[in-house]
């Protein structure tokens, strides 16, 4: 290639980059991240000062796990209390984030691998607010949830991502909100700051696989042995990621924060792609 040609390419990763939105993987863990100030929180709130405000945010969340696929389409949806056991503020919380019914159904037209429900009655659950409220605290910013279809596999989802690219250049923050590593029936709260050896271990592979772009194992991990059994017994807080991972773009790099196992199996390492 001559210099004119890297000179053009390198143009055109420059304005591309001015022109999208970044993407984020958001390790949520505990729904106490919502309210409690820690070093996760406090790395949300840094997020949301220093990005410029996206014009929406749409919310791969954890804890919409449906039978079809769905995007939230009200004028105001509700703020889901989605748990148990926590204490009242955390069920005080309200994050009035207006909706964009008109978004939602220009994005249920943009996909075409499957039919997306335009939803009516979900909101936005504990995946979405607990980090957003904290990145956007005005809640002036309209947030979609999208929903993840549980009938289907991850190759399935990892596609199906790629039809959502187009928002990013509308200025719609895109955000998978899960966790890489999470296994609650092992959870062990006596570790609060540190990870089982085989979890600590699934994080780095997940994070060098990232690294080197090598999907294909992420997408089969059901092929990674143990350790991923281990993390992910149920798919629901890994498939965000592979959204996430789906429309990240060739030329477009990775960084990683809140890079931490906590309470022996969960993992709230995250991601930021620009
Ligand atoms: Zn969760």
């Amino acid at each position: 290639m001559n210099s004119l040609q890297d000179l053009h390419k390198l143009s055109n990763t420059l304005s591309s980059q001015e022109n999208k939105t970044p993407l984020l993987f958001i390790g949520h863990g505990s729904p106490m991240n919502g309210i409690e100030d820690n070093e996760f929180s406090g790395y949300w709130e840094k997020l949301g000062r220093e990005m410029n405000p996206p014009s929406v945010v749409l919310c791969i969340s954890a804890h919409w796990f449906t039978k079809g696929t769905f995007i939230t389409a009200m004028e105001k949806p509700q703020t889901i209390h989605d748990f148990y056991g926590f204490p009242k503020p955390l069920f005080d919380v309200q994050y009035p984030a207006p909706g964009n019914p008109a978004l939602a159904k220009e994005t249920a037209s943009m996909i075409h691998t499957t039919t997306v429900g335009l939803d009516h009655e979900w909101g936005l659950d504990h995946g979405t607010w607990s980090v957003v409220r904290r990145m956007f605290p005005e809640a002036k910013i309209p947030v979609l949830q999208f929903s993840i279809d549980y009938t289907k596999g991850p190759q399935f989802h990892y596609e199906l991502a790629k039809e959502l690219a187009g928002l990013r250049k509308k200025g719609v923050l895109i955000i998978g909100s899960g966790n890489m590593v999470h296994n609650l029936g092992i959870m062990n709260w006596k570790l609060p700051e540190s990870g089982y050896d085989w979890a600590t271990e699934m994080n780095e592979t997940f994070k060098s696989l990232i690294v080197k772009n090598d999907h294909a194992p992420l997408i089969r991990y059901e092929t990674l042995g143990k350790a991923a059994k281990l993390s992910i017994p149920t798919p629901e807080h890994y498939l965000p990621l592979l959204y996430v991972l789906g429309l990240k773009e060739e030329n477009e790099s990775v960084s990683f924060f809140n890079d931490k196992t906590v309470m022996g199996s969960v993992s709230m390492t995250s991601l930021r792609i620009v």
